[in-house]
């Protein structure tokens, strides 16, 4: 029997999420954004939340799996508010 090993897209596939319309669990400031010299959320959001759109970052918070990594690395301030989402919403993770 063999294990089949699953990349970073078919894991992230495998999780489930629920999420809290209108009441986004962290809140990112375009402005500030804007004048952020390094926008590291591009690289180190595993799950791709931050997005170069139009040459402006844009943050979907559906699909955060709540690591917490936005916030601490965030050089620019532009995270302005991180929370994890209310009780019954958010990300439930699953093994394949
Ligand atoms: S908490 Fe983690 S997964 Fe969610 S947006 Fe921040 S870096 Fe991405
Ligand atoms: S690192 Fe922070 S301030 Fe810079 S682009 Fe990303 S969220 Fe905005």
């Amino acid at each position: 029997m063999s294990i089949k090993k699953l990349g970073p897209e078919e894991l992230l596939a495998l999780d489930k999420f629920s999420v809290d319309e209108g009441h986004p669990h962290i809140l990112v400031d375009k402005a500030l954004c804007a004048t952020c010299a390094l926008q590291v959320c591009l690289v180190v959001c595993p799950a791709r939340c931050y997005r170069l759109k139009d040459d402006q970052v844009n943050f979907e918070y559906a699909g955060c799996l709540e690591c917490g990594t936005c916030r601490v690395m965030c050089t620019g301030k532009g995270v302005t508010s991180w929370n994890y989402p209310r009780a019954t919403f958010g990300v439930s993770f699953r093994c394949s």
